[in-house]
């Protein structure tokens, strides 16, 4: 059937497809015949890819998601409905947004409709994917779509896209929102007393020590000091304050 195209068309042809493109007519008949019988080698052309992913807002419209964000009534419900047509449950999303698998959702309305944008860590890699998804003024999900395999055109199905509208429709009813938390998002638990101490202060010089103490003078007025050299002191006092500029001590 490509014998009789021309060979500006089977170059387009090929060039659509994402093949490798020859000078000889008959290499690229053959090309395009053995791209047909192995289904394009499992590639999408770019310009295929792009017609399937979703028009949204650009980023910088996209705001962080809180309690008082407003949204269209989204319930579990509409989740559902939009998963039942492709024989998913939403249950296994749930459990994931309970793990605390979503690490951004932000959120931005345009043209009546509310776009989501949320990244959600995969289950078992250490990559993390970027999911948007369209709702319209009734909170029904319209297109979604997701950077995992499952995820491929505008009505990705995968667990990615639940989990995202899980957590809107979670912060929608509760105002609360789990993200993934890193391992400071919480004060720390240890270096706290777990006895609290509710005695009266002891004096310094009733404390309970092995040592013998007779000869320290816990009183801080030197008056009091019976063993206060007037001298000592004054000399003392005298080189401090003569050798400030050299001395540490206070
Ligand atoms: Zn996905």
């Amino acid at each position: 059937m490509y014998c009789t195209w021309k060979l500006k068309e089977l170059k387009d042809e090929l060039k659509k497809r994402g093949a490798k493109i020859t000078v000889k007519k008959a290499d690229l008949v053959e090309r395009l015949e053995s791209y047909d019988r192995n289904f394009n080698f499992g590639n999408q052309s770019p310009l295929a890819s792009q017609s399937q992913a979703i028009d949204v807002p650009a980023v910088e419209l996209y705001q962080d998601v809180n309690s008082s964000t407003i949204f269209p009534k989204i319930t579990k419900k509409h989740i559902q409905c939009y998963f039942d047509r492709f024989n998913t449950n939403i249950s296994d999303a749930v459990k994931l947004y309970e793990s605390r698998y979503l690490l951004i959702l932000r959120s931005t309305t345009f043209a009546e409709d509310t776009y989501l944008k949320g990244f959600c860590k995969a289950s078992m890699k250490q990559l993390q994917y970027e999911v948007n998804i369209k709702l319209n003024n009734d909170g029904v999900p319209e297109e979604a779509t997701c950077e995992c395999a499952a995820g491929e055109g505008k009505e990705a199905h995968c667990k990615h896209v639940a989990v995202v509208l899980v957590a809107a429709e979670n912060i929608l009813k509760e105002k609360i929102i789990l993200l993934h938390e890193v391992s400071t998002s919480q004060l720390q638990t240890f270096h706290k007393p777990t006895k609290k101490n509710y005695a009266t202060p002891l004096r310094a010089s009733r404390l309970p020590s092995k040592r013998d103490i007779h000869n320290i003078v816990y009183s801080p007025y030197l008056k009091q000091n019976p063993y206060f050299d007037k001298k000592a002191f004054q000399c003392r006092f005298q080189s401090l304050i003569l050798n400030i500029h050299t001395h540490r001590c206070p």
